[in-house]
């Protein structure tokens, strides 16, 4: 397969050629079993095993970088919940060994949070975690094995947080069969500066020893390719102090906030607040709301701050929020749809943010997710007008918002749109699948065009228009925003860097010029390519 191109999904700017590295899988764990009678010995086999890994986890986080820190202490969590334990117990009452009662509990737990990027990855490192539980009851080693010397490309299905921790000087560059732009992979090779190409599904052919060129600006894997083939990066160079267009921050914790505050983010942009409540079993009341919005309200970068009010459904249930089962979650009841059965909730989130807002003196501005019609949007914008003093707009991650923007003219105060979602729902293509990974491409000429015309209906009826979905984190990205005409972009805390010098290295007058680049073209490749020409030479 000399000189064959594999597509797949970039992450980083620099290319690199290595020598191939296959993860090989480990030692198979028994298939499952039942346990000899004894459940209550099982039980605490099962227990010391879990506080194993999780002593793994701590030392795991105290090597970690901060990125990986954090991760590490999230699944620690996990692994540690009452809930998760009390699944497995029950399992072991029917019979089923320690391990393989783990795996089903955890297994359960997968079901209830299938379908949405962000807890599917942690899903997925779950069931990482439970595999290594299960691999402690039996004494089978679960280590990578990889070179400490040399430079590697390494090639596997997907790395979980606790792989990636084993990663060593010598990998130089990781190619992932599968896992998408939010998997554990993307998210430390960005942090690491390592380049890597995930959603590569035909690097399955790949074997030990080949050369590869790793072309994360081209998305792509060239085998036997050499340097000169790489698809040139632009590096940008700020020619002024400010953006042409403010850059905020997307934040879902306390802790992102006090780090978004370390970055030049001009405020935030987009503030998950559902993050907070995914582990939590009881209501919070609106005094428990308040304190926390209002830490974070006061430890957010200096700037307006866009608080999102729950984008919550049966694809990311909140366990306080009794949600139904339903067959296709992401078309289902989801974000502000729940204030068909959750009305109180989302009245409360809005008086707590309006206590934080006042305790913090800072300039709030609230919008609802998964809004589909202009009715909907009227009916949050007078809810939130009604809860306080805040600047009111929503999300725009539907066609048919897409479509009704006009009837919100003069109505709401901004429009932030969600590419994640917008893609997903334009191309019909879930965005987890990672198969689809070209059509949830954010350089799609369809995008771009649905993108132009939001700004254009945005800005003719005084709407202002910001971008808060994973393609504002692309600096060249960015500038086409920039020069569609949306007013802001929020990007995720690691790259509000990268993407203010990319907004400060050009004019408004250049973005629109490399803005109509992209909309000539027809393929996802061609709009990238005519963009990153078109900014070269500038
Ligand atoms: C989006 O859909 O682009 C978005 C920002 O929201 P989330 O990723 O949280 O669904
Ligand atoms: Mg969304």
């Amino acid at each position: 397969m000399t000189g064959a191109i594999l597509a797949g999904m970039g992450v980083g700017l620099s290319p690199v050629r290595a020598e191939v590295f296959r993860v090989k899988p480990s030692q198979p764990l028994p298939a499952a079993h039942k346990h000899s009678g004894n459940a209550e010995s099982e039980k605490q086999t099962l227990r010391s095993a879990v506080s194993a890994v999780a002593h793994y986890l701590e030392e795991l986080s105290e090597k970690a970088g901060e990125t990986s820190a954090e991760i590490f202490e999230a699944l620690k969590m996990l692994l540690e919940d009452e809930d998760l334990f009390e699944t497995a117990a029950a399992q072991i009452d029917e019979g089923w060994s320690a391990a393989t009662s783990f795996i089903l509990a955890v297994d359960e737990f997968g079901e209830l949070l299938a379908g949405d990027a962000a807890f599917e990855e942690r899903v997925a490192d779950l069931r990482d975690l439970a595999k290594r539980v299960a691999a402690h009851i039996h004494g089978i080693h679960l280590g990578l094995d990889l070179p400490a010397t040399g430079r590697y490309v390494l090639v596997g299905e997907d790395f979980s947080p606790a792989d990636t921790a084993q990663f060593t000087n010598a990998v130089v560059g990781v190619v992932t069969i599968k896992g998408g732009p939010t998997s554990h992979t993307a998210i430390i090779c960005r942090s690491k500066s390592i380049p890597a190409v995930v959603s590569c599904p035909a690097a399955e052919d790949l074997v030990d020893g080949q050369i590869v060129l790793v072309d994360p600006v081209g998305d792509r894997v060239v085998v036997d390719g050499d340097e000169s083939m790489a698809t040139k990066t632009i590096s940008f160079v700020a020619k002024s102090i400010e953006p042409i267009i403010p850059v905020r921050a997307n934040i879902g914790s306390l802790s992102d906030a006090v780090s978004a505050a370390t970055t030049a983010a001009n405020g935030v942009g987009l503030f998950r607040t559902e993050l907070l409540y995914l582990s939590a079993h009881s209501m919070p009341s609106i005094s428990e709301q308040a304190k926390s919005y209002t830490e974070i309200l006061k430890a957010a970068p200096e700037g307006p701050i866009v608080v999102r009010t729950i984008d919550a459904g049966s694809d990311k249930p909140v366990p306080f929020l009794k949600m139904e089962h339903e067959e296709n979650p992401a078309l289902g009841v989801r974000g502000y749809r729940l204030i068909q059965d959750h009305r109180q909730f989302i009245l409360d989130q809005l008086a707590s943010l309006e206590v934080a807002r006042k305790e913090s003196g800072r300039e709030v501005w609230v919008m609802a997710p998964m809004i589909a019609t202009a009715q909907e949007a009227l009916e949050f914008a007078a809810l939130a007008r009604a809860a306080g003093e805040f600047k009111v707009g929503v999300m725009v991650e539907t066609p048919s918002i897409v479509m009704a923007l006009a009837d919100l003219a003069n109505q709401l105060d901004f429009i932030s749109v969600g590419t994640n979602d917008l893609s997903q729902y334009l191309f019909a293509a879930d965005r987890m699948n990672p198969s689809l990974g070209a059509l949830l491409n954010p350089w799609q000429p369809a995008l771009i065009r649905a993108l132009a015309k939001i700004a254009t209906d945005s800005a003719a009826g005084n709407l202002s228009s910001g971008v808060c979905g994973e393609s504002a984190s692309d600096p060249a990205f960015a500038v086409v925003l920039a020069g569609l005409g949306f007013k802001s972009v929020s990007a995720s805390m690691s790259q509000v860097g990268a993407v203010r010098t990319a907004l400060s290295s050009v004019s408004l007058d250049q973005a629109k010029a490399v803005a109509a680049e992209a909309l000539d073209a027809t393929t996802a490749e061609e709009a990238k390519s005519r963009v990153l020409a078109a900014l070269a030479n500038l």
